[in-house]
């Protein structure tokens, strides 16, 4: 299943830059050519989250714009106007318990799978095992017809090529074989007994599994869609929630972008577009459609200055 992670949206671009003179205010670079400084002002213990661990992934965000560009955009410094607040509300809750619910569903998904494969290969060996078995009763008949031939002949008189002693031996054999043949069938049935009743119970699982994939659904659907991550306002960038350390990155150095004047692309795999989506969130790189952006931003400086 995927995970569905969200930027802020409607808040960044309503709080964002909707004029220039907003961004060259906030644009550090813009006028004195220096990185932006930036410090961790409040991070919610409910996120367990350290600041020195803050701290280095906010500069692995920082890293990202520095990575295409050559240029260092972002600096931390503890005495900086910009503040990054790690705010936790009801809706990083309400997130972490889905996270716990989709773990937990994840987790039934893969016992499912485990036993399923089992039961695949119990199948086989099951019906391996009985056709074995079929061939052992056929060839077992063919040697009963043939004893009960030569008792036939030995009762009309021809004692020249069957002895009673020999015959006798022939019918314990036969009992031998027939009673082994007989306790194997029973053991197969118990397996088959135990296999189906295996059966029974994964497919009760999945039913069970599939209403618990809908109910997921449903929550993600009621509850995330009003869940905004990140925010920035003038001196400020708020972070609300984040699913991994990789999102918390990638919302940042978002949220970076906001701070460097930048409005949002069109272009799901960017950093600048709206919505965590086809970004590649462990190794990201920014796209031309992101450097587009700064491009503009900055000729745009240039002829105000
Ligand atoms: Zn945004």
């Amino acid at each position: 299943m995927k995970k569905i992670l969200w930027w802020g949206l409607s808040l960044c671009v309503g709080i964002g830059f909707q004029t220039t003179s907003f961004a060259q205010n906030n644009l550090a670079m813009g006028s004195s050519n220096q990185p932006l400084k930036y410090r961790i002002a409040f991070i919610d213990p409910r996120f367990q989250l350290t600041r020195e661990k803050f701290i280095e992934v906010s500069q692995q965000a920082a890293e990202i714009w520095q990575k295409e560009t050559g240029k260092t955009y972002f600096i931390y410094d503890s005495q900086a106007q910009l503040s990054i607040n790690l705010i936790y509300d009801d809706h990083q809750m309400l997130k972490d318990e889905q996270q716990n619910n989709l773990d937990a569903l994840l987790q039934k998904q893969e016992a499912w799978r485990i036993k399923n494969e089992e039961i695949v290969l119990n199948k086989q060996e099951v019906a391996q095992l009985s056709s074995d078995l079929n061939k052992r009763k056929i060839s077992l008949k063919a040697e009963f017809e043939q004893y009960q031939q030569n008792v036939t002949r030995f009762n009309q008189g021809e004692h020249r090529y069957y002895r009673a002693d020999e015959l006798k031996e022939q019918q314990n054999q036969l009992q031998q074989k027939s009673g082994n043949l007989q306790n194997e069938s029973n053991s197969l049935n118990y397996k088959i007994q135990l296999l189906n009743s295996k059966i029974r119970e994964l497919n009760e699982e999945q039913s069970d599994l599939s209403s618990l994939k809908t109910q997921f659904k449903l929550e993600q659907k009621t509850s995330i869609h009003p869940f905004h991550k990140g925010l920035f306002s003038q001196n400020q960038i708020q972070i609300y929630g984040y699913a991994s350390l990789n999102d918390l990155r990638l919302t940042l150095a978002h949220e970076f972008g906001h701070a460097l004047g930048l409005k949002h692309t069109t272009d799901p795999k960017s950093l600048m577009y709206p919505r965590l989506k086809e970004q590649d969130i462990h190794n990201f790189k920014l796209t031309d459609s992101d450097l587009e952006l700064l491009g503009s931003i900055y000729s745009l400086i240039k002829e105000n200055h």
